[in-house]
């Protein structure tokens, strides 16, 4: 792994957070907990599977 490389990983430059939209608020934002199994809308707090949308 060259040293640009793990600068690059350090500051994020390589990784883009998986977006999604929130089908019962409208709210998008990105999801950057991959270390957590699921995940609900920050902005409404609804965490049904199926009313997320992928945007990436
Ligand atoms: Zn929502």
């Amino acid at each position: 792994m060259s040293v640009l490389q793990t600068v690059k990983e350090a500051v994020g430059l390589d990784n883009h957070d998986p977006a999604f939209r929130c089908e019962e608020c409208g709210n998008e934002f990105e999801y950057s907990d991959p270390d957590s199994y699921w995940f609900s809308c920050p902005e409404c707090g609804n965490d049904d599977e199926d009313a997320f949308t992928s945007l990436s």
